[in-house]
Protein backbone atom coordinates (compact mmCIF):
# COMPACT_ATOMS: atom_id res chain seq x y z
CA UNK A 1 0.00 0.00 0.00
CA UNK A 2 1.10 3.42 -0.70
CA UNK A 3 0.38 6.68 -1.78
CA UNK A 4 -3.20 7.41 -2.66
CA UNK A 5 -4.33 3.83 -1.57
CA UNK A 6 -3.22 4.88 2.26
CA UNK A 7 -5.03 8.24 2.16
CA UNK A 8 -8.29 6.08 0.42
CA UNK A 9 -7.47 3.42 3.38
CA UNK A 10 -7.70 5.93 6.26
CA UNK A 11 -10.48 7.70 4.79
CA UNK A 12 -12.62 4.59 5.23
CA UNK A 13 -11.66 3.98 8.57
CA UNK A 14 -12.52 7.51 9.35
CA UNK A 15 -16.08 6.72 7.67
CA UNK A 16 -16.41 3.94 9.65
CA UNK A 17 -15.78 5.43 12.85
CA UNK A 18 -18.10 8.07 12.33
CA UNK A 19 -20.60 5.74 11.10
CA UNK A 20 -20.25 2.24 12.72
CA UNK A 21 -23.29 1.56 14.75
CA UNK A 22 -22.01 -0.60 17.35
CA UNK A 23 -18.52 0.77 17.69
CA UNK A 24 -16.70 -2.31 17.06
CA UNK A 25 -14.61 -1.65 14.08
CA UNK A 26 -13.61 1.91 15.27
CA UNK A 27 -12.87 1.12 18.78
CA UNK A 28 -11.21 -2.36 18.23
CA UNK A 29 -8.68 -2.55 20.99
CA UNK A 30 -11.30 -1.41 23.61
CA UNK A 31 -14.10 -3.31 25.15
CA UNK A 32 -17.26 -1.50 25.34
CA UNK A 33 -18.95 -1.49 28.81
CA UNK A 34 -22.76 -1.72 28.71
CA UNK A 35 -24.57 1.72 30.15
CA UNK A 36 -24.83 1.88 33.74
CA UNK A 37 -28.15 2.71 35.07
CA UNK A 38 -27.79 5.18 37.76
CA UNK A 39 -31.38 5.17 39.20
CA UNK A 40 -31.36 6.65 42.71
CA UNK A 41 -32.04 3.92 45.28
CA UNK A 42 -33.25 5.32 48.21
CA UNK A 43 -36.14 3.01 49.39
CA UNK A 44 -33.34 0.72 51.61
CA UNK A 45 -33.63 2.99 54.74
CA UNK A 46 -37.06 3.38 55.36
CA UNK A 47 -37.40 -0.67 55.08
CA UNK A 48 -37.46 -1.38 58.50
CA UNK A 49 -38.96 1.19 60.20
CA UNK A 50 -42.62 0.56 57.62
CA UNK A 51 -42.42 -2.66 58.37
CA UNK A 52 -42.48 -1.61 62.15
CA UNK A 53 -45.21 0.44 61.79
CA UNK A 54 -47.05 -1.80 59.60
CA UNK A 55 -46.86 -5.17 62.39
CA UNK A 56 -48.86 -2.00 64.75
CA UNK A 57 -51.26 -1.40 61.78
CA UNK A 58 -52.06 -4.88 62.22
CA UNK A 59 -52.64 -5.78 65.69
CA UNK A 60 -56.28 -6.08 66.35
CA UNK A 61 -58.03 -3.03 67.94
CA UNK A 62 -59.96 -3.70 71.65
CA UNK A 63 -63.78 -3.53 70.63
CA UNK A 64 -63.11 -5.03 67.16
CA UNK A 65 -64.70 -7.29 65.54
CA UNK A 66 -61.44 -9.17 65.07
CA UNK A 67 -60.66 -8.55 69.01
CA UNK A 68 -63.72 -9.80 70.01
CA UNK A 69 -63.55 -12.94 67.96
CA UNK A 70 -59.94 -13.94 69.46
CA UNK A 71 -61.36 -13.42 72.99
CA UNK A 72 -64.48 -15.46 72.12
CA UNK A 73 -61.58 -18.06 70.74
CA UNK A 74 -59.76 -18.16 73.49
CA UNK A 75 -62.38 -18.75 76.12
CA UNK A 76 -64.08 -21.55 73.93
CA UNK A 77 -60.90 -23.22 73.39
CA UNK A 78 -60.51 -23.42 77.08
CA UNK A 79 -63.52 -25.38 77.13
CA UNK A 80 -63.51 -27.43 74.15
CA UNK A 81 -59.73 -29.07 75.70
CA UNK A 82 -61.29 -29.82 78.76
CA UNK A 83 -63.71 -31.51 77.46
CA UNK A 84 -61.96 -33.32 74.12
CA UNK A 85 -58.57 -32.98 75.51
CA UNK A 86 -57.90 -30.60 72.43
CA UNK A 87 -59.71 -28.23 70.31
CA UNK A 88 -62.21 -29.60 68.18
CA UNK A 89 -60.85 -28.42 64.94
CA UNK A 90 -58.17 -30.82 65.79
CA UNK A 91 -61.09 -33.89 66.51
CA UNK A 92 -62.11 -32.93 63.19
CA UNK A 93 -59.09 -33.18 61.86
CA UNK A 94 -57.94 -29.69 60.81
CA UNK A 95 -55.91 -27.54 61.98
CA UNK A 96 -58.49 -24.11 61.28
CA UNK A 97 -60.36 -22.87 63.34
CA UNK A 98 -62.68 -21.20 60.82
CA UNK A 99 -65.85 -18.50 61.25
CA UNK A 100 -69.00 -19.65 59.27
CA UNK A 101 -68.81 -19.67 55.72
CA UNK A 102 -70.09 -15.84 54.97
CA UNK A 103 -73.46 -17.75 53.36
CA UNK A 104 -73.92 -19.25 56.50
CA UNK A 105 -73.07 -16.49 58.18
CA UNK A 106 -75.28 -14.61 56.61
CA UNK A 107 -78.13 -16.87 57.18
CA UNK A 108 -77.59 -17.30 60.73
CA UNK A 109 -77.82 -14.05 61.36
CA UNK A 110 -81.16 -13.43 59.84
CA UNK A 111 -82.87 -16.05 62.48
CA UNK A 112 -81.04 -14.02 65.20
CA UNK A 113 -81.59 -10.29 65.55
CA UNK A 114 -81.64 -9.48 61.77
CA UNK A 115 -79.34 -9.61 58.90
CA UNK A 116 -75.74 -8.55 60.27
CA UNK A 117 -72.26 -8.31 58.48
CA UNK A 118 -69.85 -8.56 61.47
CA UNK A 119 -69.73 -12.36 60.87
CA UNK A 120 -67.85 -11.37 57.21
CA UNK A 121 -65.42 -9.66 58.94
CA UNK A 122 -64.11 -12.46 60.93
CA UNK A 123 -60.73 -14.27 59.75
CA UNK A 124 -59.73 -18.22 59.98
CA UNK A 125 -57.43 -18.66 63.02
CA UNK A 126 -54.84 -21.28 62.60
CA UNK A 127 -54.42 -23.39 66.31
CA UNK A 128 -51.09 -24.55 66.80
CA UNK A 129 -50.66 -26.17 70.22
CA UNK A 130 -47.47 -28.23 70.07
CA UNK A 131 -48.36 -30.10 73.17
CA UNK A 132 -51.04 -31.75 71.21
CA UNK A 133 -50.28 -32.68 68.58
CA UNK A 134 -49.17 -36.19 67.15
CA UNK A 135 -46.07 -37.00 67.94
CA UNK A 136 -45.28 -34.57 70.30
CA UNK A 137 -42.50 -35.20 73.69
CA UNK A 138 -43.64 -35.90 77.07
CA UNK A 139 -42.26 -33.20 77.75
CA UNK A 140 -40.67 -29.75 75.75
CA UNK A 141 -37.11 -28.94 76.82
CA UNK A 142 -35.43 -25.47 77.41
CA UNK A 143 -32.50 -24.19 75.27
CA UNK A 144 -30.64 -24.58 79.16
CA UNK A 145 -31.91 -28.47 79.33
CA UNK A 146 -34.29 -28.34 81.94
CA UNK A 147 -37.88 -29.27 81.18
CA UNK A 148 -40.71 -26.26 80.07
CA UNK A 149 -43.74 -26.19 81.31
CA UNK A 150 -47.30 -24.88 79.85
CA UNK A 151 -47.70 -20.94 80.67
CA UNK A 152 -51.38 -20.59 79.32
CA UNK A 153 -52.33 -18.90 75.98
CA UNK A 154 -51.01 -14.96 74.65
CA UNK A 155 -53.19 -12.19 76.31
CA UNK A 156 -51.87 -9.17 73.86
CA UNK A 157 -51.72 -9.93 71.29
CA UNK A 158 -53.96 -13.15 71.48
CA UNK A 159 -52.91 -14.20 68.03
CA UNK A 160 -50.66 -13.50 65.41
CA UNK A 161 -51.74 -11.98 62.21
CA UNK A 162 -50.29 -13.76 59.35
CA UNK A 163 -50.20 -12.06 56.13
CA UNK A 164 -52.05 -14.64 52.99
CA UNK A 165 -54.25 -14.83 50.58
CA UNK A 166 -56.95 -14.22 49.51
CA UNK A 167 -57.11 -13.15 52.99
CA UNK A 168 -55.12 -12.54 56.47
CA UNK A 169 -55.49 -15.29 58.85
CA UNK A 170 -54.45 -15.48 62.58
CA UNK A 171 -52.23 -18.31 64.47
CA UNK A 172 -53.14 -18.81 67.76
CA UNK A 173 -50.55 -20.50 69.71
CA UNK A 174 -49.46 -20.86 73.74
CA UNK A 175 -46.77 -20.27 75.54
CA UNK A 176 -44.28 -22.38 77.68
CA UNK A 177 -41.99 -21.58 80.62
CA UNK A 178 -38.69 -22.55 82.15
CA UNK A 179 -40.31 -22.52 85.59
CA UNK A 180 -37.68 -20.48 88.03
CA UNK A 181 -40.23 -21.30 91.03
CA UNK A 182 -40.56 -25.11 90.21
CA UNK A 183 -39.42 -27.07 93.43
CA UNK A 184 -38.02 -30.18 92.57
CA UNK A 185 -35.99 -28.54 89.28
CA UNK A 186 -36.29 -25.16 89.01
CA UNK A 187 -35.44 -23.52 85.25
CA UNK A 188 -34.07 -20.62 84.29
CA UNK A 189 -37.61 -18.47 83.87
CA UNK A 190 -36.84 -18.00 79.57
CA UNK A 191 -40.52 -17.55 78.09
CA UNK A 192 -41.04 -19.82 74.78
CA UNK A 193 -44.18 -19.08 72.37
CA UNK A 194 -45.08 -22.73 70.67
CA UNK A 195 -44.03 -21.03 67.77
CA UNK A 196 -40.88 -20.70 68.86
CA UNK A 197 -38.19 -22.89 66.41
CA UNK A 198 -36.89 -24.31 68.96
CA UNK A 199 -40.49 -25.81 69.96
CA UNK A 200 -41.08 -26.58 66.41
CA UNK A 201 -37.51 -28.63 66.37
CA UNK A 202 -38.57 -31.08 69.11
CA UNK A 203 -41.69 -32.35 66.89
CA UNK A 204 -41.16 -34.92 64.40
CA UNK A 205 -40.63 -33.83 61.37
CA UNK A 206 -44.06 -34.55 59.44
CA UNK A 207 -45.66 -32.08 62.21
CA UNK A 208 -42.81 -29.71 61.51
CA UNK A 209 -44.23 -29.13 57.94
CA UNK A 210 -47.30 -28.57 58.92
CA UNK A 211 -46.59 -25.32 60.13
CA UNK A 212 -48.36 -22.61 58.06
CA UNK A 213 -45.80 -19.41 58.80
CA UNK A 214 -42.14 -17.70 58.49
CA UNK A 215 -42.39 -15.43 61.57
CA UNK A 216 -39.52 -12.86 61.91
CA UNK A 217 -39.28 -9.75 64.04
CA UNK A 218 -40.64 -7.71 61.27
CA UNK A 219 -43.96 -9.92 61.36
CA UNK A 220 -45.44 -13.09 59.64
CA UNK A 221 -46.04 -14.31 56.14
CA UNK A 222 -47.62 -17.50 55.10
CA UNK A 223 -45.23 -20.26 53.61
CA UNK A 224 -47.73 -20.08 50.42
CA UNK A 225 -46.69 -16.39 49.90
CA UNK A 226 -42.95 -17.00 50.93
CA UNK A 227 -43.54 -19.87 47.98
CA UNK A 228 -44.92 -17.48 45.93
CA UNK A 229 -42.50 -14.64 46.64
CA UNK A 230 -39.74 -16.72 45.88
CA UNK A 231 -40.92 -17.74 42.43
CA UNK A 232 -42.06 -13.79 41.53
CA UNK A 233 -39.28 -12.18 42.98
CA UNK A 234 -36.57 -14.38 40.83
CA UNK A 235 -38.07 -13.66 37.53
CA UNK A 236 -38.25 -9.36 37.99
CA UNK A 237 -41.73 -9.34 39.11
CA UNK A 238 -40.62 -7.86 42.37
CA UNK A 239 -41.73 -7.00 45.91
CA UNK A 240 -43.85 -4.08 44.34
CA UNK A 241 -46.66 -5.47 41.73
CA UNK A 242 -46.40 -8.68 44.23
CA UNK A 243 -47.73 -6.19 47.38
CA UNK A 244 -49.84 -4.65 44.24
CA UNK A 245 -51.37 -8.32 43.34
CA UNK A 246 -51.87 -9.49 47.14
CA UNK A 247 -53.94 -6.26 47.97
CA UNK A 248 -55.90 -6.23 44.81
CA UNK A 249 -56.82 -10.13 46.08
CA UNK A 250 -57.62 -8.60 49.61
CA UNK A 251 -59.79 -5.97 48.24
CA UNK A 252 -61.61 -8.37 46.02
CA UNK A 253 -62.40 -10.94 48.82
CA UNK A 254 -63.60 -8.18 50.66
CA UNK A 255 -65.90 -6.90 47.73
CA UNK A 256 -67.36 -10.88 47.65
CA UNK A 257 -68.42 -10.45 50.94
CA UNK A 258 -69.88 -6.36 50.56
CA UNK A 259 -71.36 -8.16 47.28
CA UNK A 260 -73.22 -11.11 49.19
CA UNK A 261 -74.16 -8.76 52.46
CA UNK A 262 -76.05 -6.69 49.70
CA UNK A 263 -77.63 -9.38 47.89
CA UNK A 264 -78.69 -11.00 50.54
CA UNK A 265 -80.55 -7.78 52.30
CA UNK A 266 -82.06 -7.63 48.98
CA UNK A 267 -82.96 -11.11 48.84
CA UNK A 268 -84.75 -11.00 51.65
CA UNK A 269 -85.96 -7.70 51.40
CA UNK A 270 -84.06 -6.30 54.59
CA UNK A 271 -83.69 -2.47 54.67
CA UNK A 272 -82.27 0.62 57.29
CA UNK A 273 -79.11 -2.07 57.82
CA UNK A 274 -75.73 -1.33 58.81
CA UNK A 275 -73.57 -0.46 56.00
CA UNK A 276 -70.77 -3.28 55.38
CA UNK A 277 -67.20 -2.36 56.95
CA UNK A 278 -65.30 -0.29 54.59
CA UNK A 279 -61.83 -2.37 54.10
CA UNK A 280 -59.61 -0.67 55.82
CA UNK A 281 -61.86 0.32 59.11
CA UNK A 282 -59.94 -1.10 61.98
CA UNK A 283 -62.98 -1.80 64.00
CA UNK A 284 -64.76 -3.71 61.24
CA UNK A 285 -63.18 -5.73 57.82
CA UNK A 286 -60.08 -4.68 59.16
CA UNK A 287 -58.37 -4.95 56.17
CA UNK A 288 -54.35 -4.57 55.90
CA UNK A 289 -52.47 -5.50 53.09
CA UNK A 290 -48.67 -5.87 52.97
CA UNK A 291 -46.70 -3.35 51.50
CA UNK A 292 -44.12 -4.00 49.41
CA UNK A 293 -40.84 -2.79 51.66
CA UNK A 294 -42.49 -5.06 54.43
CA UNK A 295 -42.77 -8.16 51.83
CA UNK A 296 -39.08 -7.07 50.79
CA UNK A 297 -37.77 -7.10 54.38
CA UNK A 298 -39.47 -10.59 55.39
CA UNK A 299 -38.51 -11.99 52.32
CA UNK A 300 -34.70 -10.97 53.10
CA UNK A 301 -35.12 -12.26 56.51
CA UNK A 302 -36.34 -15.50 54.80
CA UNK A 303 -33.47 -15.90 52.54
CA UNK A 304 -30.79 -14.90 55.10
CA UNK A 305 -32.30 -17.56 57.37
CA UNK A 306 -31.90 -20.00 54.88
CA UNK A 307 -29.17 -19.18 52.87
CA UNK A 308 -26.71 -21.59 54.84
CA UNK A 309 -29.04 -24.54 53.38
CA UNK A 310 -29.07 -22.61 49.56
CA UNK A 311 -25.46 -22.55 49.86
CA UNK A 312 -24.68 -25.98 50.38
CA UNK A 313 -27.08 -27.05 47.87
CA UNK A 314 -25.43 -24.79 45.57
CA UNK A 315 -21.95 -26.02 45.85
CA UNK A 316 -22.96 -29.64 45.89
CA UNK A 317 -24.25 -29.14 42.41
CA UNK A 318 -22.43 -30.43 39.07
CA UNK A 319 -20.54 -27.77 37.04
CA UNK A 320 -19.46 -30.20 33.82
CA UNK A 321 -20.56 -27.69 31.37
CA UNK A 322 -20.17 -23.80 32.55
CA UNK A 323 -21.65 -20.94 31.30
CA UNK A 324 -19.89 -17.90 32.90
CA UNK A 325 -20.82 -13.67 32.00
CA UNK A 326 -20.32 -10.32 33.56
CA UNK A 327 -23.20 -8.60 33.47
CA UNK A 328 -23.93 -4.46 35.07
CA UNK A 329 -27.43 -4.63 35.06
CA UNK A 330 -28.53 -6.05 38.51
CA UNK A 331 -26.21 -3.75 39.89
CA UNK A 332 -28.61 -1.26 40.06
CA UNK A 333 -30.47 -2.90 43.02
CA UNK A 334 -27.17 -2.85 44.95
CA UNK A 335 -26.89 0.44 47.26
CA UNK A 336 -24.65 2.75 46.25
CA UNK A 337 -22.51 5.71 48.80
CA UNK A 338 -23.51 9.07 47.93
CA UNK A 339 -24.77 8.12 44.51
CA UNK A 340 -21.11 6.41 43.84
CA UNK A 341 -21.39 2.76 42.93
CA UNK A 342 -19.26 0.56 45.14
CA UNK A 343 -19.45 -2.53 42.69
CA UNK A 344 -19.87 -2.06 39.23
CA UNK A 345 -20.25 -5.96 37.72
CA UNK A 346 -21.83 -9.56 39.00
CA UNK A 347 -20.25 -12.06 37.62
CA UNK A 348 -22.26 -15.52 37.60
CA UNK A 349 -21.49 -18.90 36.60
CA UNK A 350 -24.46 -21.45 35.22
CA UNK A 351 -23.92 -25.19 35.32
CA UNK A 352 -25.20 -27.74 32.44
CA UNK A 353 -29.16 -27.35 34.38
CA UNK A 354 -29.10 -23.21 33.96
CA UNK A 355 -28.64 -23.76 37.72
CA UNK A 356 -26.90 -20.75 38.95
CA UNK A 357 -23.36 -22.50 40.59
CA UNK A 358 -21.41 -19.01 41.23
CA UNK A 359 -22.48 -15.51 41.61
CA UNK A 360 -19.55 -12.49 42.53
CA UNK A 361 -20.30 -8.99 43.10
CA UNK A 362 -17.23 -7.39 41.86
CA UNK A 363 -15.41 -3.98 41.40
CA UNK A 364 -14.67 -4.61 38.07
CA UNK A 365 -14.70 -7.10 34.99
CA UNK A 366 -10.97 -7.94 35.74
CA UNK A 367 -10.83 -11.37 36.31
CA UNK A 368 -8.93 -11.38 39.34
CA UNK A 369 -11.79 -10.77 41.35
CA UNK A 370 -14.06 -13.79 40.18
CA UNK A 371 -10.60 -16.21 40.97
CA UNK A 372 -11.29 -17.32 44.63
CA UNK A 373 -15.23 -17.71 43.03
CA UNK A 374 -13.77 -19.94 41.17
CA UNK A 375 -11.47 -21.57 43.01
CA UNK A 376 -14.34 -22.12 45.70
CA UNK A 377 -16.63 -24.46 43.27
CA UNK A 378 -13.97 -26.55 41.69
CA UNK A 379 -13.26 -27.11 45.75
CA UNK A 380 -16.88 -28.06 45.33
CA UNK A 381 -16.90 -30.51 42.80
CA UNK A 382 -14.15 -32.06 44.28
CA UNK A 383 -15.47 -32.47 47.79
CA UNK A 384 -18.94 -33.67 46.31
CA UNK A 385 -17.65 -36.02 43.93
CA UNK A 386 -18.92 -34.16 40.98
CA UNK A 387 -16.91 -35.06 37.87
CA UNK A 388 -14.42 -31.25 36.58
CA UNK A 389 -15.69 -29.17 34.23
CA UNK A 390 -15.41 -30.28 30.94
CA UNK A 391 -16.28 -27.04 29.01
CA UNK A 392 -16.65 -23.46 29.50
CA UNK A 393 -18.76 -20.92 27.62
CA UNK A 394 -17.81 -17.27 28.11
CA UNK A 395 -18.43 -14.08 25.69
CA UNK A 396 -14.38 -13.07 25.43
CA UNK A 397 -13.23 -16.19 25.38
CA UNK A 398 -10.02 -15.65 23.53
CA UNK A 399 -9.05 -12.67 26.44
CA UNK A 400 -10.28 -15.58 29.43
CA UNK A 401 -8.96 -18.96 27.83
CA UNK A 402 -5.69 -18.13 29.48
CA UNK A 403 -7.11 -17.37 32.94
CA UNK A 404 -9.59 -20.45 33.27
CA UNK A 405 -6.81 -22.78 31.94
CA UNK A 406 -4.16 -21.67 34.73
CA UNK A 407 -7.09 -21.44 37.21
CA UNK A 408 -8.80 -24.81 35.99
CA UNK A 409 -6.05 -27.53 34.95
CA UNK A 410 -8.58 -29.99 34.30
CA UNK A 411 -9.87 -28.06 31.54
CA UNK A 412 -6.97 -28.61 29.25
CA UNK A 413 -5.62 -32.12 30.24
CA UNK A 414 -6.48 -34.47 26.58
CA UNK A 415 -7.89 -31.57 25.41
CA UNK A 416 -7.12 -30.46 21.73
CA UNK A 417 -8.40 -26.80 21.20
CA UNK A 418 -10.40 -27.15 17.78
CA UNK A 419 -11.94 -23.97 15.73
CA UNK A 420 -13.18 -23.47 12.15
CA UNK A 421 -9.77 -23.30 10.68
CA UNK A 422 -8.59 -26.62 12.41
CA UNK A 423 -8.87 -28.88 9.20
CA UNK A 424 -7.04 -26.62 6.91
CA UNK A 425 -3.39 -27.49 5.95
CA UNK A 426 -1.08 -26.03 8.15
CA UNK A 427 1.07 -22.93 6.94
CA UNK A 428 4.19 -23.27 6.03
CA UNK A 429 7.04 -20.48 5.52
CA UNK A 430 7.89 -19.79 2.45
CA UNK A 431 11.49 -21.13 1.88
CA UNK A 432 12.40 -17.92 -0.34
CA UNK A 433 12.28 -15.69 2.49
CA UNK A 434 15.50 -14.66 3.91
CA UNK A 435 15.82 -14.73 7.19
CA UNK A 436 18.28 -12.63 9.05
CA UNK A 437 18.18 -13.30 13.01
CA UNK A 438 20.08 -11.24 15.29
CA UNK A 439 19.81 -11.04 19.25
CA UNK A 440 22.87 -8.27 19.87
CA UNK A 441 22.35 -4.74 19.31
CA UNK A 442 25.16 -4.20 16.82
CA UNK A 443 23.55 -6.52 14.69
CA UNK A 444 20.06 -5.55 15.10
CA UNK A 445 21.23 -1.73 14.01
CA UNK A 446 23.07 -3.27 11.21
CA UNK A 447 20.13 -4.67 10.15
CA UNK A 448 17.90 -1.91 10.48
CA UNK A 449 19.89 0.73 8.72
CA UNK A 450 20.41 -1.76 5.54
CA UNK A 451 16.67 -1.49 5.36
CA UNK A 452 16.89 1.58 5.48
CA UNK A 453 18.89 2.31 2.71
CA UNK A 454 17.39 0.04 0.69
CA UNK A 455 14.63 1.59 0.96
CA UNK A 456 15.64 5.20 0.10
CA UNK A 457 17.42 3.97 -2.44
CA UNK A 458 14.68 1.78 -4.15
CA UNK A 459 12.92 3.11 -7.00
CA UNK A 460 9.72 1.65 -6.13
CA UNK A 461 8.12 3.44 -3.45
CA UNK A 462 6.64 0.44 -1.19
CA UNK A 463 8.33 -2.90 -0.20
CA UNK A 464 7.66 -5.19 2.37
CA UNK A 465 10.22 -5.66 4.89
CA UNK A 466 9.36 -8.11 7.63
CA UNK A 467 10.83 -7.18 11.05
CA UNK A 468 10.19 -9.25 14.35
CA UNK A 469 11.17 -7.53 18.05
CA UNK A 470 11.79 -10.02 20.84
CA UNK A 471 10.77 -8.66 23.83
CA UNK A 472 10.48 -10.89 26.96
CA UNK A 473 7.77 -9.57 28.58
CA UNK A 474 8.84 -10.40 32.52
CA UNK A 475 12.59 -9.59 32.70
CA UNK A 476 12.07 -6.71 29.74
CA UNK A 477 14.55 -4.87 32.08
CA UNK A 478 17.18 -6.94 32.66
CA UNK A 479 17.52 -8.55 29.39
CA UNK A 480 17.65 -5.35 26.70
CA UNK A 481 19.31 -3.36 29.76
CA UNK A 482 21.76 -2.75 26.92
CA UNK A 483 19.20 -0.75 24.65
CA UNK A 484 17.64 1.14 27.36
CA UNK A 485 19.83 4.03 27.65
CA UNK A 486 18.32 6.99 25.16
CA UNK A 487 21.69 7.07 23.46
CA UNK A 488 22.12 3.83 23.13
CA UNK A 489 18.68 3.04 21.02
CA UNK A 490 19.57 2.24 17.66
CA UNK A 491 18.53 5.20 15.66
CA UNK A 492 18.37 3.31 12.62
CA UNK A 493 15.67 1.09 14.21
CA UNK A 494 14.03 4.24 15.94
CA UNK A 495 13.67 5.84 12.88
CA UNK A 496 12.10 2.98 11.26
CA UNK A 497 9.85 2.97 14.23
CA UNK A 498 8.37 6.34 14.21
CA UNK A 499 9.13 7.40 10.48
CA UNK A 500 6.18 7.98 9.55
CA UNK A 501 6.07 7.30 5.75
CA UNK A 502 7.12 3.70 6.95
CA UNK A 503 3.88 2.09 7.50
CA UNK A 504 4.19 -0.58 10.53
CA UNK A 505 1.61 -3.32 9.49
CA UNK A 506 0.88 -6.10 11.53
CA UNK A 507 -1.33 -8.23 14.37
CA UNK A 508 -2.37 -5.82 17.49
CA UNK A 509 0.56 -3.75 16.43
CA UNK A 510 -0.56 -0.64 18.32
CA UNK A 511 -0.31 -2.13 21.36
CA UNK A 512 3.19 -4.09 20.34
CA UNK A 513 4.35 -0.72 19.11
CA UNK A 514 3.14 0.76 22.44
CA UNK A 515 5.27 -2.28 24.47
CA UNK A 516 7.90 -1.05 22.55
CA UNK A 517 7.77 2.25 23.34
CA UNK A 518 7.64 1.77 26.98
CA UNK A 519 10.64 -1.02 26.77
CA UNK A 520 12.98 1.24 25.16
CA UNK A 521 11.70 4.47 26.20
CA UNK A 522 11.38 5.56 22.42
CA UNK A 523 8.75 8.64 23.61
CA UNK A 524 7.91 9.96 19.80
CA UNK A 525 6.06 6.42 19.02
CA UNK A 526 3.24 7.24 20.33
CA UNK A 527 2.50 10.77 19.45
CA UNK A 528 2.84 8.90 15.83
CA UNK A 529 0.61 6.45 16.75
CA UNK A 530 -2.26 8.69 18.41
CA UNK A 531 -1.60 11.29 14.64
CA UNK A 532 -5.02 11.86 12.73
CA UNK A 533 -3.34 9.48 9.89
CA UNK A 534 -1.50 6.95 12.02
CA UNK A 535 1.76 4.89 10.17
CA UNK A 536 0.22 1.61 11.28
CA UNK A 537 -2.55 -1.19 9.75
CA UNK A 538 -3.75 -3.26 12.03
CA UNK A 539 -4.38 -6.63 10.00
CA UNK A 540 -7.43 -7.72 12.04
CA UNK A 541 -8.75 -3.89 11.32
CA UNK A 542 -8.49 -4.52 7.78
CA UNK A 543 -9.46 -7.82 7.65
CA UNK A 544 -13.15 -6.67 9.44
CA UNK A 545 -13.48 -3.83 7.00
CA UNK A 546 -12.64 -5.85 4.20
CA UNK A 547 -15.67 -8.95 5.05
CA UNK A 548 -13.38 -11.50 6.48
CA UNK A 549 -13.42 -11.64 10.24
CA UNK A 550 -16.32 -10.55 12.38
CA UNK A 551 -14.05 -9.05 15.02
CA UNK A 552 -11.59 -6.27 15.19
CA UNK A 553 -9.36 -8.40 17.54
CA UNK A 554 -9.38 -11.68 15.30
CA UNK A 555 -6.49 -13.60 16.37
CA UNK A 556 -3.80 -14.73 14.22
CA UNK A 557 -5.00 -17.89 13.99
CA UNK A 558 -8.52 -16.56 12.48
CA UNK A 559 -6.60 -14.11 10.25
CA UNK A 560 -4.60 -17.30 8.79
CA UNK A 561 -7.39 -19.27 8.64
CA UNK A 562 -9.98 -16.44 6.93
CA UNK A 563 -7.48 -14.81 4.62
CA UNK A 564 -4.63 -17.40 3.61
CA UNK A 565 -6.71 -20.30 4.13
CA UNK A 566 -4.42 -22.42 6.40
CA UNK A 567 -4.04 -23.39 9.79
CA UNK A 568 -1.60 -21.07 11.70
CA UNK A 569 -0.69 -22.77 15.43
CA UNK A 570 0.15 -20.02 17.26
CA UNK A 571 3.08 -21.85 19.51
CA UNK A 572 3.45 -21.69 23.39
CA UNK A 573 5.54 -18.71 24.21
CA UNK A 574 8.81 -20.26 24.95
CA UNK A 575 10.44 -20.70 28.41
CA UNK A 576 13.60 -19.93 27.33
CA UNK A 577 14.87 -16.82 25.47
CA UNK A 578 16.93 -17.74 23.08
CA UNK A 579 15.74 -20.81 20.92
CA UNK A 580 12.56 -21.12 19.37
CA UNK A 581 11.86 -17.84 19.81
CA UNK A 582 13.22 -16.21 16.77
CA UNK A 583 11.95 -19.17 14.51
CA UNK A 584 7.96 -18.51 15.75
CA UNK A 585 8.92 -15.18 14.90
CA UNK A 586 9.70 -15.44 11.07
CA UNK A 587 6.64 -18.07 11.61
CA UNK A 588 4.83 -15.57 12.27
CA UNK A 589 6.08 -12.63 9.94
CA UNK A 590 5.44 -15.46 6.98
CA UNK A 591 2.21 -15.71 7.94
CA UNK A 592 1.41 -11.95 8.31
ZN1 LIG B 1 -34.42 -22.95 80.79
Amino acid sequence: IAGAQWTQLNSEFEFISENDEHADVAAGDRIIDESLVDEALDHLQSEASSAEAEVEAAETIPDSELRKQLVALKTRLDSEIKIHNMPLCYVRGDFFDRPPHPVFALHNSLAGTGLNPSGLYLRDVFIWLPYLLPGCPKRFMCTCGSALSRNGFNDDPIARRVRHIPDDFFLFTNRFICDGRRVNEPGCGTSIQGTDPHILAQLPRQVQVAFPAYISPRGAVSKLMVRLMRNTFSHRHGAAPFAEMVTEVQYLSHADGELMYTAAANFYGQTGLKRFSSFDDPHGYAGSPPSAPYLKGLFTDVVSAHRIFIERDTATKPLTVAKADHTFHVLKHIGSVKGEQIFTAASTCMNEFEEARGHAIVYSKSLEHVEDMYEHMFEGLRASGNPPTQILYTDSPQAERPFHERINKTMTLNVVPVTQWTDLPPFRSDPNTITVSVSDSIHIEEAANEILQNLFSCASPSQLYPIALAIKAEHCADELSRLQSPSDILPSLRSILTNSSIIKIGHDIRRSLQTISQAFSVKDIEPSMASKNPSTLELAKYAKLKGRVDSPLASLHDLAGAVLHKRFDIPAPSTSWVSPSPKFLCAEIDCL
